[in-house]
């Protein structure tokens, strides 16, 4: 075992849960701050990629993930004219391969009681606003100028709107024009399905989506996530059109949505969620490292930021575990995680725009070229293997089996 380090890590988002528990596991004494005054999730649902569940397998977690979420096998997408976009199943990728749509309620509950579990100090009500270095050592200052430390190593979870990045090397960080309203609902009788991501599209510029995500701790209702694309400043639109009007334009390319969408009662029964492009050189600095949305938020077209956040976890253990010298950990760090990260900010950058814009050609190019690519046995590989999560590369990936066995690639 190296050094025992005192480690600060900021916001208790997926990323940061999951850091904060392997790092205690490896015997690090860790330390949680969140801004909200109780821990909490926000948004519908998500989906795990194989890479997730690997992660989740590592810290001793992906049973319980396994027991409130829905095995999502097959991955649908249709266009307003009839033509399929995709239709594909994660078992041409490998038999034992699988998707996870889970409630975030129940990602969340599952990480924070592990944390729990751990005795990690969670210091909540806690909104950090900046760091500086003293005698070789991090400090943090919260919003009431009250300063903690000293830290061996501060880790920034804080999401896409991570105060901190700023004392990072930043290439990009722009929002991306599209958004979208999620909302979850309820399928008790498993009406919709219970092993399927399906997507129906208009052009570029309509997408609706429906994941079975299962069920939430403490509540046996069986449940899906619902998305509805909205163009930039269109959330205001959306609300001054009217939830009946909009319910009969998602009926009119979704007549199976009927019986679920009496709901949405109000608004406020959907959540508004924009995303945003932030491409970093690297990410780490003197004793600070960003992990998770804060160091890489993109678009969620691909479904991989949670998965990702958890993947940088897991590596982040394992080249503190590696080197004795902090900042040289952390150089290991990124480069360890330099492929991966840049191949799935690269695609979603590339891809969004056939699914989420108003480009009229990238909608028809996509209708064309998708369904055919689908059919194309080494492109229809790789499709899977980016869905999966595995993408390091052009032409190269990983294997989740590296982090859990149940989770390796050549398994048969
Ligand atoms: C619409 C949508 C759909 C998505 N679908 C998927 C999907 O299917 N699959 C997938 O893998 N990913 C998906 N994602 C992405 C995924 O949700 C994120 O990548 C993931 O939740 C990021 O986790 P995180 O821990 O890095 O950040 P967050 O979840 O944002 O957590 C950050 C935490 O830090 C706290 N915090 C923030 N600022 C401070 C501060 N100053 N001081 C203290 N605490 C602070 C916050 O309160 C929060 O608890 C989707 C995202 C969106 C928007």
């Amino acid at each position: 075992m190296t050094k025992i380090l005192k480690i600060a890590v900021i916001g208790s988002g997926t990323a940061g849960l999951a850091a904060a528990a392997q790092l205690k596991k490896d015997g690090h004494d860790t330390q949680i701050f969140e801004r909200f005054e109780e821990p909490k999730p926000l948004g519908a649902g998500l989906l795990l990629q194989p890479t997730g569940l690997a992660c989740l397998a590592k810290l001793g977690l992906d049973d319980k993930a396994l027991q409130y979420g829905a095995q999502i096998n097959n991955l649908y997408g249709r266009s307003a004219n009839g033509t399929v976009v995709f239709d594909i199943s994660y078992r041409n990728l490998k038999p034992h391969y699988f998707g996870l749509g889970i409630h975030r309620g129940a990602l969340f509950t599952i990480l924070y009681d592990e944390v729990l579990r751990l005795n990690i100090p969670i210091q909540t009500g806690c909104e950090i606003i900046d760091t500086n270095i003293q005698n070789d050592q991090r400090f943090i200052t919260d919003r009431n100028s009250q300063e903690y430390g000293p830290f061996d190593l501060l880790i920034d979870a804080s999401g896409m709107r991570s105060p901190l990045r700023k004392h990072g090397q930043i290439k990009l960080e722009k929002p991306y024009p599209y958004g979208a309203v999620w909302g979850v609902l309820e399928d008790p009788d498993q009406k919709f399905g219970t092993d399927y991501l399906q997507q129906r599209y208009d052009g570029a510029h309509v997408m609706i989506g429906m994941l079975a995500i299962g069920s939430e701790p403490h509540c046996n209702k069986k449940k899906c996530t619902f998305f509805w694309s909205l163009p930039p400043g269109g959330y205001e639109a959306w609300l001054d059109a009217g939830l009946d009007a909009w319910k009969k334009r998602v009926i009119d390319y979704w007549p199976e949505m009927e019986p679920f969408l009496h709901q949405f009662k109000k608004p406020d029964d959907l959540t508004f969620a924009q995303y945003s492009d932030i491409i970093m050189k690297r990410w780490h600095e003197d004793r600070l490292v960003f992990i998770g949305d804060a160091a890489h938020n993109t678009s969620p077209q691909l479904g991989q930021g949670a998965n990702l956040g958890l993947a940088d976890a897991l590596v982040l253990s394992e080249t503190l575990a590696k080197h004795a010298d902090i900042n040289a950990a952390l150089g290991a760090y990124t480069k360890a995680r330099k492929k991966h990260i840049y191949f799935y900010q690269i695609a979603s950058r590339w891809l969004t725009p056939f699914f989420q814009s108003h480009y009229k050609l990238a909608g028809l190019i996509r209708d064309l070229s998708f369904g055919l690519l689908c059919k194309m046995p080494y492109v229809k590989t790789e499709m899977l293997r980016t869905l999966a999560g595995l993408k390091t590369g052009l032409f190269t990936h990983m294997n989740p089996g590296d982090w859990h066995k149940k989770y390796d690639l050549k398994k048969a």
